[in-house]
């Protein structure tokens, strides 16, 4: 049989890895499938990377590592990627929001020849309702403009060897998981599971990382931010010449004084299309910055002993 790697990115998880472990390994050993376990620890500061020290070495199949601070979920995921040794790659949340029920389900799949199982989602967990408009409004903006129903996509997907490499030998540092699959292709098939509740601690999401992330994922996705300039340049150019024809009917007729109001509006707005064209540009600037640089996605400060080789950050 072959071997399924599972990748957990866990950041600030110390209660949830003990449980987490104990779970997959009664699924994974009862339906006899071969399996490693990868915790990321992603700059944790509580005691996130202890436990999976004791855990690893408890259960041989449990590799882990700890980032040098926090890098996000798609570092850890990509971090996980490439220390995966598994001839098909899952990953899922450490806090066992998804269904850990649904994997051998999801490695029958693969086994039958789907190179890409997606996990979507049949209905949101319990959340807050405060959560759910803020989730459901970014979900909406992001499907609109990267083209992916964001709504249903999540991170849990089980991906061939082949596929994982494609993600691994990609250059860019600006990476976005859900979409890079969909991105990809290959022969895709899809899930549904229903969003537990969340074992243990709270979510790391605030509203703020939230849209920051939407930001991001969408100048990686999309460069329909940078045509929208050149459509708030067409409307200036429109209005500029209906109102350079009005300026020049009352030059003309001789009554050319009035149009103090005008003066101040055309000010603000087109001011207001400036700076805001800037922003737009100086995002996907920082963007293009931000890659040239070439850093690392992550940096690797620790590694349980059964990870061969590979301390710091891959690129
Ligand atoms: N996570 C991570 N790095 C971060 C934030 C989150 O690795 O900077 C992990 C977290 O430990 C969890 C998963 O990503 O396993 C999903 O996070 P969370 O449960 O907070 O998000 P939600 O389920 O509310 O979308
Ligand atoms: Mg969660």
């Amino acid at each position: 049989m072959s071997l399924l790697s599972i990748v957990i990115p866990s950041y600030n998880e110390e209660g949830n890895i003990a449980n987490t472990e104990s779970v997959l390994r009664g699924i994974l050993e009862r339906e006899k499938i071969p399996y490693e376990l990868i915790f990321i620890s992603d700059g944790s500061t509580d005691g996130t990377y202890e436990a999976i020290q004791k855990v690893s070495e408890q259960n041989p199949c449990v590799k882990g590592a700890q980032f040098s601070r926090n890098f996000g979920k798609e570092a850890s995921i990509f971090a996980g990627l490439q220390l995966a040794c598994g001839d098909a790659v899952a990953v899922m949340d450490c806090d066992l929001q998804h269904p850990p029920e649904t994997l051998p389900e999801m490695y029958r799949l693969w086994q039958e020849g789907y190179e890409v199982v997606e996990g979507v989602k049949s209905a949101r967990g319990k959340e807050g309702l405060f959560y759910k408009l803020s989730a459901g409004l970014f979900y909406k903006i992001m499907s609109g403009l990267i083209k992916l129903d964001m709504n249903a996509s999540s991170d849990f997907k089980l991906l061939d060897r082949k596929v994982v490499n494609v993600l691994l030998e990609l250059k860019e540092r600006n990476t976005f998981f859900r979409a890079l699959t969909f991105w990809a292709g290959f022969k895709t098939v899809k899930v549904e599971y229903e969003v537990q509740e969340r074992k243990y601690g709270k979510s790391k999401w605030s509203l703020f990382s939230l849209m920051r992330y939407a930001l991001s994922n969408v100048t990686s996705f999309s460069t329909l931010p940078l045509q929208l300039v050149t459509f708030m340049g067409i409307i200036s150019i429109l209005l500029s010449l209906i109102l350079g024809i009005q300026t020049l009917v009352r030059y003309l007729s001789g009554n050319a004084v009035e149009g103090f109001t005008t003066v101040i509006l055309l000010i603000l707005i087109i001011g207001g299309f400036i700076m805001l064209s800037l922003g737009i540009l100086g995002h996907y600037l920082a963007r293009i910055y931000e890659e040239v640089k070439g850093r690392p996605k992550y940096i690797i400060s620790q590694v349980t002993e059964n990870v061969r080789g590979n301390i710091t950050g891959k690129a």
